[in-house]
Formats: C-alpha cells, structure tokens, sequence
C-alpha cells in the first residue's frame, strides 16, 4: 500500500493516477513527475491497488524502493514489508558507502594534483606537443582534412556540421562517411568522436556504433574558473602536463590535442579496454576533468580553425597521431 498523500504530482486519469516516483526522485531523476502509475484495485480504491514505475517496470528492486520511501505498513503484511525496508535500508548503505568512498579518493586526488603533474608541467608545452607530434603540423589549411584522415577509417559514417546541425530529417547531410566527407574542400568546424549508423540524421546514442575515443577537457584544472589571460594559460598548460601524465601513468595513448581557443584544451585518446576505463571513471572528478566529454560521444567538438564565440580565436591543432592502439584505421 502506498500512502497516496505523500506522493508529489499526482494527478488523476480514468482508471489510474500518474505522480511522481519517489524512487526515481530519490535518484534525481522523474523531474517531471509521471514515472509512478498506481491502478484501481478490485474495490475500486488506489490504495490496494498495483503500482509500477514506468521506467523501471519489472525492477523489483525499485519497487521496494518505491515502498520504502511512500509505502504504508499493512499489519497483515508486516513481516514482509519490514523485510522490504530493511533489504532497501541495506543497499541505501552501500550506496552511501561507495558515495563516501569516491569524495576521499576525489579529495585525495586534487589535493596532490599539482604535485602530481608537477613532473610534466613544461613552460613551452606548445612546442612540446607540437614536437612530439607524429603528424605535421605546418600547413594550417590542411588540418581539417589531416585529422580526419588520420582519426577515423574512410568508411566511418562521421557527424560533422555547426552545433545545431542536427536531430531533423534535413540533417542527414551532415552524417557521411570519412571519404565523403574528405572529397568536400571546406569541412565544417565540429565533429562528434563518434561513428555513426548510416542514414542517421541525429546524434542520439542509439545511432553510435562505435566510440573509438575518450575526451580529456578540463575548464577548471587550476581549481576554479579560469578569468585572466594568465589563469587561462595556466589551465592550458595544466592540461598539457595531465596528457602526459595520463600516457606515463594511466597508460592511455594519445591520438590528438586541440587548443579550443579559449581556455581548455581537448585530449583525444584512443579508448582503452573496460576495465581501465572503469578506474579511469572514478579518477575523472580528481583530476578535474568534465564529465560530459568524457562520457559522452556524440557531442559536437571543435575541429581545428572552428572560431571560439568567447576569445574569437580559432581552435588550433598542436599534436596528431595517425597511429591507433586499438584496431587498425
Ligand atoms: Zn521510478
């Protein structure tokens, strides 16, 4: 039984109530608030009746969930019931424990940061990305072209286009393959590190085939937001020194470096097996790097020349590996 006053959202409609699930709230999901159904029992009363979340129909973990944070204690069921509350106080613990775990590990790792990238801190890093680069870097027209040919195989169907080049039918232009995309003199100014099924026209998850590569960017390594030039330039060296950190001591190999044009720099790495990228995961917060490049392949990232709104400045290349470790390109 589920204590109906206690629900947020609720709202009527024949037969059943929509309202928010408490569980999925609990999880910072359901912001909205229709995830929970509650049906009319046989006697015609929500009370008795069957409840499900409708994002996480036949989980019934998430049901006792769901009773532990909204549920009523029916005298003839209590034993079971109290079996439930335990089982969900249980896993709150784990849970909570694993939360605990991760802020000293993350706290640990910044507090050392810079001691830990002191070793690879260098004052000319551009000339030292730049010298360390397997690829030519002269001609600055050619780059567009350069880092597709050297990031992605002829056959990838490959996003390309402005920001908002995508998710309607018309945007089936900007997926094409490697090779297609080579033909074209002028490339547009963004990519997703992505390869995508063909005839997509958006760049949902769904579409992604394959992610060859994970993203380092990092806008607050030195501690907070960059607002100076200095500080600006700081953050970008900082990066520098975590891409060869994250060579010598994550093992990670590196395929590219954009300078974006303002304050961050964008690390591309082949992607490593599971099992690195599980450690990697718990280690990205402690080293200051974003989450959402990190995790997500399908946004749309600056291409060498692309003009940052901000600085005004173009988005440089500064090292390019055309030397996979993963599968051959
Ligand atoms: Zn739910």
């Amino acid at each position: 039984m589920l204590d109906l006053s206690r629900l947020e959202k609720v709202k009527h409609s024949s037969g059943k109530i929509i309202a928010a699930c408490p569980a999925c709230r609990a999880e910072g999901s359901d912001r909205t608030g229709n995830h929970l159904a509650i049906f009319a029992g046989d006697d015609g009363s929500f009370e008795s009746g069957r409840y499900t979340c409708i994002r996480h129909e036949g989980d019934s973990d998430h049901s006792k969930a769901i009773f532990a944070l909204v549920g009523v204690i029916d005298n003839e069921r209590q034993p079971l019931d109290h079996q439930a509350r335990r089982e969900y106080a249980i896993k709150r613990q784990e849970q909570e424990r694993i939360e605990r775990e991760q802020k000293r590990l993350t706290k640990g790792i910044q507090d050392n940061l810079e001691r830990k990238l002191e070793p690879y801190l260098c004052d000319s890093w551009r000339a030292e990305l730049f010298d360390r680069s397997p690829m030519s870097l002269d001609c600055i027209d050619a780059m567009r072209h350069d880092f597709l040919k050297c990031m992605f195989p002829q056959d990838a169907v490959l996003w390309m286009g402005g920001v908002y080049d995508a998710g309607k039918p018309e945007h089936r232009a900007n997926f094409k393959t490697c090779k297609e995309w080579l033909k074209l003199e002028t490339l547009p100014p963004r990519i997703a590190p992505a390869h995508f099924r063909e005839e997509s026209f958006s760049r949902t998850n769904e579409n992604i085939i394959k992610k060859p590569f994970i993203i380092f960017e990092c806008d607050e390594i030195i501690g907070k937001e960059p607002s100076t030039d200095t500080e600006r330039e700081r953050n970008k060296q900082l990066t520098s020194a975590l891409a060869l950190y994250a060579i010598d001591k994550l093992g990670l190999h590196l395929r590219a470096v954009i300078d974006s044009g303002n304050k961050s720099l964008h690390l591309w790495f082949d992607r490593p097996p599971q099992s690195a990228m599980n450690a990697i995961e718990r280690m990205i917060l402690g080293l200051r790097i974003d989450a959402n490049p990190f995790r997500q392949s399908n946004i749309p990232l600056r291409m060498p020349g692309c003009i940052h709104i901000d600085s005004k400045k173009p988005a440089r290349l500064l090292h390019l590996n055309h030397i996979s470790q993963n599968e051959s390109i």
